[in-house]
């Protein structure tokens, strides 16, 4: 089981496939469909389970019929998912007492997930977030092994007692072994923020973290062995592939928001957009697609009132091109920016979008410019390829702060 928190740009997205089943402190509860199959095999797991340790980890040597040892099972399952929640629970308790936004928690096939808007990137915020998941199992397990020893002290021969017993001693163990796999140093699990906002303390946000990676995909790297070597185990395996892609998802966000520092929407939109009106026809509208080598435009008729890409066009039958319009496939419910925007808060918002292309409009809703994810990604590289190390006392190196920063902006062009 890993816990992960989802940034910008998630590659899994939690929300597919997902059912609500409630709410505690204000964050809908989701259920993935995966997290069923895990459900299941967890029931499975637990009532043929033997024991490690000295510990039972399992209801195969209760004296009791396949029945009773399969309901054990159901019972032990659905509470070792209730303490995972907790366990996410309490990441998002600290998260939003730093003012931190949860979107909601999914339980899926990897255990659970809190989508937050942002991570606090602050180290004393971060590493006390990250810490209060694996303090929580830990907790919850050693409570479990107590209450297991107490009832085990009753020194009752009934099967109910002894199979509380062992459920409490599952418990115990599952948790004591989450809190210790989630402080494992593998970048993006908790371990690993925990590593990032100690390194933060000494480096750069962009440095820790690139650290912070390399460190996770060495890890992976080694699950993957483990994972293979000491008896298969595919989950461990399925588990290093999501640490070494979130990691390399968060790093490549992290570098980019650092990069766009101070820079604005304006410096990074094209000013000279291609529109198109919604009475054009969809035939038109490739032969203009063609000319500009463009995905995407701004439909526009006394203002912007949609946009239209080329997968929409796939919509029409290829023998209708002529006959339907861009208004029959455009979006009308379009999300636009300003100018002025931070173009860190623009890559915000087409991450949580999932969109590549917004429209810029001015105060007075007009639209003067588009921006794409592309535009963002290209100024990211030339602001990393110019950038300057300073070298005390040789020219220049007081012009270093004024070198980081991009150009002023153009003036406006409409
Ligand atoms: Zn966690």
């Amino acid at each position: 089981m890993s816990n992960n928190y989802i940034e910008t740009e998630p590659t899994f997205k939690a929300m597919n496939g997902s059912i609500r089943i409630g709410r505690i402190f204000g964050i809908p509860i989701y259920i993935n469909l995966s997290f069923l199959f895990i459900l299941l095999l967890f029931v499975w797991v637990f009532s043929q389970g033997d024991e490690i340790f000295g510990v039972r980890i399992g209801f195969l040597n209760l004296d009791a019929s396949a029945e009773v040892k399969y309901l054990f099972g159901g019972a032990t399952a659905v509470i070792f998912f209730a303490t995972i929640l907790a366990h996410e629970l309490a990441h998002s308790y600290v998260a939003i007492k730093y003012g931190v936004k949860i979107r909601h928690i999914t339980l899926m096939i990897f255990g659970g997930v809190a989508s937050m808007e942002e991570i606090p990137s602050k180290p004393g915020q971060e590493l006390r977030m990250a810490a209060a998941g694996p303090l929580t199992s830990l907790v919850i397990g050693i409570i479990s092994y107590l209450m297991m020893i107490v009832v085990g002290g009753l020194g009752s021969s009934s099967v109910g007692v002894e199979g509380i017993e062992i459920l409490l001693g599952i418990i115990g163990f599952y948790n004591i072994l989450l809190a210790g796999f989630n402080m494992l140093p593998a970048f993006p699990m908790d371990g690993g923020r925990v590593l990032r906002s100690f390194l933060s303390t000494r480096m750069s946000h962009v440095e820790a973290t690139k650290k912070a990676v390399a460190v996770a995909k060495v890890m992976a790297i080694a699950m993957v062995a483990f994972g293979i070597l000491v008896g298969f185990n595919p989950i461990l395996i399925i588990i290093a592939i999501f640490v070494y892609i979130m990691a390399k998802d968060e790093e490549r966000a992290t570098v980019i928001s650092a990069n766009l520092e101070g820079v604005t929407v304006r410096q990074v939109m094209t000013d000279a957009v291609q529109v198109v009106h919604p009475d054009t026809s969809v035939q038109q509208l490739m032969d203009v697609m063609l000319a500009t080598r463009m995905m995407g435009y701004p439909v526009v008729d006394n203002g912007l009132v949609g946009i239209v890409t080329l997968s929409d066009t796939k919509k029409v039958p290829k023998n209708e091109t002529h006959l339907r319009r861009v208004r029959d496939i455009m979006t009308v419910d379009v999300v636009t920016i300003t100018p002025e925007l931070p173009a860190t808060d623009a890559v915000k918002i087409m991450g949580q979008r999932s969109i590549s292309r917004l429209p810029v409009v001015d105060f007075s809703g007009r639209l003067v410019g588009i921006v794409t994810k592309k535009d963002f990604l290209k100024m990211v590289q030339i602001i990393e390829a110019r950038k300057v190390v300073p070298v005390w006392g040789q020219p220049g190196w007081d012009q270093f702060q004024y070198q980081q920063r991009p150009p002023p902006p153009p003036p406006p062009q409409v």
